[in-house]
């Protein structure tokens, strides 16, 4: 047994220090390669956060329905940080997107055709972006008969018993530096001055200073004069250059000069606001009562668009005064004070 042990001992041990042997060069090859990698560590750089250009603004791209691309997912948070889109930011232009792009160019004065091109998202990533403004659905006021705005057009003719409540002197109940009135001693409701002033207030705390009411309560007798002025001037020839026939000059003159009768500023609730030396239309003015005369209880009356239902071209100097809960009801709906008066009846 020992001859024969002899040889394998001397095997068992040349196969141990092998053995020995590889692992120490294993320990050491891999010291030395988690050396190199700690080394490399140290000079890489960090990892910044979320790469951000991913979110940024896209540039020089037109997204549309069915786009699919990072671009879109950078719109699609952004509308949703404003508010206007719930859906998934998954980068893909689907309905939800479109319906989102179309809301956010409404309430933004962009065409709203759902196309996203330099024009939308200059705005949507400039700073007048706002959030989205969720209008309260309308609330038809509760009001009776007696309470409801007065009709008077071609067709209604100002009642025959209708007399004025209150008229006061405009220029007595308005601060001086409110407004220019143009004719001495003119006059309307005075509850339609209170809030006529506290517009012009308004208007003046936007910026907007100059304003001067040409117009309030007219007389039949005055309008049947206005009237008959010019129903002359077309007999005349001096309107046409030739003379027009009784009937023809009756005819335009309608088209120009309400009936007496027929006129709003026999209320006592209507002004003509004009500024001096200007075409009205094109004001910053009549932008500005466009946008918010409906606050303090006045409606444009003759609105473009409405010509059939009122009867009257567009005139966006031409305020009346309904109160409050009525302009409001005909701002968030935009119906003319005809059409309203009709969900009354
Ligand atoms: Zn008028």
């Amino acid at each position: 047994m020992k001859k024969r042990g002899f040889p394998y001992t001397i095997v068992g041990i040349i196969v141990t220090c092998a053995l020995l042997v590889a692992i120490l060069i294993v320990a050491l090859q891999t010291r030395s390669i988690r050396r190199t990698y700690q080394g490399e560590a140290q000079i890489t750089p960090a990892p910044t956060l979320a790469p951000p250009t991913l979110f940024a603004r896209p540039t020089e791209v037109l997204l549309r329905l069915g786009s699919v691309s990072p671009e879109v997912k950078s719109l699609q948070t952004k509308l949703k940080e404003l508010g206007y889109y719930a859906g998934d930011v998954d980068g893909q232009y689907g309905n939800g997107t479109r319906e989102a792009v179309v809301l956010f160019q409404q309430q933004h004065d962009l065409d709203a055709d759902g196309l996203v091109g330099e024009t939308t998202l200059d705005v949507l990533y400039g700073p007048l972006a706002h959030a989205v403004v969720v209008t309260p659905e309308p609330v038809l006021p509760q009001a009776d008969q007696d309470d409801l705005p007065l009709l008077v057009n071609r067709t209604h003719f100002l009642p025959d018993a209708y007399a004025a409540k209150k008229l006061v002197v405009i220029e007595d109940a308005l601060p001086d530096n409110l407004a220019v009135i143009k004719e001495a001693g003119e006059r309307a409701e005075k509850e339609a001055v209170e809030a006529l002033a506290a517009m012009l207030e308004a208007a003046h705390a936007d910026g907007l200073t100059v304003w001067q009411v040409s117009e309030g309560y007219r007389t039949l007798e005055e309008q049947l004069a206005l009237f008959e002025a010019q129903k002359q001037k077309y007999l005349n020839g001096e309107e046409t250059g030739s003379a027009l026939s009784p009937v023809a000059a009756e005819k335009e003159t309608e088209r120009q000069v309400a009936r007496p009768g027929t006129s709003e500023h026999h209320t006592g609730l209507a002004f003509d606001i004009t500024v001096p030396g200007r075409s009205f239309a094109d004001t910053e003015q009549s932008k500005w009562l466009a946008e918010n005369c409906w606050e303090y209880g006045f409606i444009i009356r003759y609105q473009n668009g409405k010509e059939g239902v009122t009867g009257f071209s567009p005139e966006p100097w031409h305020i009346r005064y309904v109160g409050k809960q009525h302009s409001l009801y005909m701002e968030q709906t935009g119906l003319a004070l005809e059409e309203y008066l009709l969900l009354f009846e």
